[in-house]
């Protein structure tokens, strides 16, 4: 049977980058010997550190003044490198679900956080507006996509501040204005590669501008002056990230990749609003995610949870279990879930509320 894949993460890739990565454990670039057994600093990987670099400031239109590091340790290792590197004095922060609060409690190690709004009263399912960011602080740091919650900012925020945001779920999943950011960071395992490698675009002339020291390994400085060279980079990952960023570029880019992903929540979402045994948890439209969309058991048919759990894994929905912060259902819809798999829900779902109703 066919496993359509909901994963929120480390989740769905494009069927070409598992397929080329597969070819290249065997033999990469002609050389007869594995990736995972050549020098980091052969001209053949070198290429493809080059090309992936080149490809992500292309996909994305990044200006001139902003350099593109890959380096390991997570999302995670970047909710402490990012205050380490910037709060000289105080930061400001929105706190939009789980990770975004992670990240929040990082920086407090290093400063003065002022958490601009939370939306934590309603369990994270909104996005706080009508906040206003201090002229006063160093940065102000954001989560555009809350991966557990499924809400997203799918708009680029004017901040008077140096805009910092998380966007390890979202990223190349729309357009974004780079200019109004003074730095992006996120893990690639939710739209990009397998686990391992993590990206960060960071405007240049937001550096050096804390007193405090930093150590070699955890100063951006160090990564974009050796171009992501320093020491080993996560060689078989960035390998994967560039054959998803060719898909990519042959897709139409990220402009067209919106479209489809807009296409493909609507279908779910609509869906979910149809069907008489479902809901969904965020209320407000505008603030649904594209790449992670939540529903529950309508009122009346809670009893029904397990059963549409064992009826989706008979019918192939892989990953569609809830985070157990929400639960109920999360269904994520990354760039490479393909339009008939969210078909192949939406029919799964109809299934079950004719057998059930
Ligand atoms: C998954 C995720 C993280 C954590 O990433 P790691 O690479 O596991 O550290 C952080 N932020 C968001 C928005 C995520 O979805």
């Amino acid at each position: 049977m066919k496993k359509h894949n909901f994963f929120a993460g480390p989740s769905i890739l494009p069927q070409v980058t598992v397929d080329n990565t597969s070819k290249a454990l065997h033999d990469f670039a002609g050389m007869g010997l594995s990736l995972m057994e050549i020098s980091h600093r052969s001209k053949q990987f070198i290429a493809v550190v080059d090309e992936a670099t080149a490809l992500f400031k292309e996909l994305l239109s990044i200006p001139d003044g902003y350099s593109v590091i890959f380096v390991g340790g997570g999302a995670s290792l970047q909710f402490c490198m990012v205050p380490y590197n910037l709060l000289q004095k105080k930061a400001a922060y929105l706190n939009t679900g789980e990770w975004a609060g992670k990240a929040l409690k990082e920086a407090k190690l290093f400063g003065e956080v002022q958490c601009l709004a939370s939306s934590e009263d309603k369990n994270f399912n909104y996005i706080p507006k009508g906040y206003t960011i201090p002229a006063d602080v160093d940065y102000f740091h954001i989560t555009t996509n809350n991966t557990i919650y499924g809400t997203e900012i799918r708009h680029d925020i004017n901040s008077p501040v140096p805009l910092v945001a998380d966007m390890s779920s979202d990223i190349f999943s729309r357009p974004v204005d780079i200019s109004k950011y003074a730095l992006i960071y996120g893990g690639a395992q939710k739209n990009l590669a397998p686990a391992g490698v993590t990206f960060a675009i960071v405007k240049n002339d937001i550096l050096g501008k804390v007193d405090r020291k930093i150590p070699t390994m955890l100063n951006y400085k160090t990564h974009i002056d050796k171009e992501s060279m320093f020491n080993t980079p996560p060689v078989v990952p960035i390998f994967a990230a560039l054959q998803t960023l060719r898909w990519l570029k042959e897709m139409g880019g990220v402009a067209e990749m919106e479209k489809i992903n807009i296409r493909k929540a609507n279908l779910l979402y609509d869906e979910i609003e149809r069907n008489s045994m479902f809901k969904p948890t965020i209320p407000a439209k505008e603030d649904r995610s594209l790449m992670n969309v939540c529903f529950v058991m309508n009122e009346g048919y809670e009893q029904f949870e397990d059963a549409f759990n064992a009826f989706g894994t008979e019918h192939g929905m892989v990953g569609i279990k809830g985070h157990r912060s929400v639960g109920g259902f999360r269904a994520s819809l990354y760039n490479a879930m393909p339009y008939e798999s969210v078909e192949a829900l939406v029919a799964v779902m109809q299934e079950f509320e004719r057998k059930n109703k």
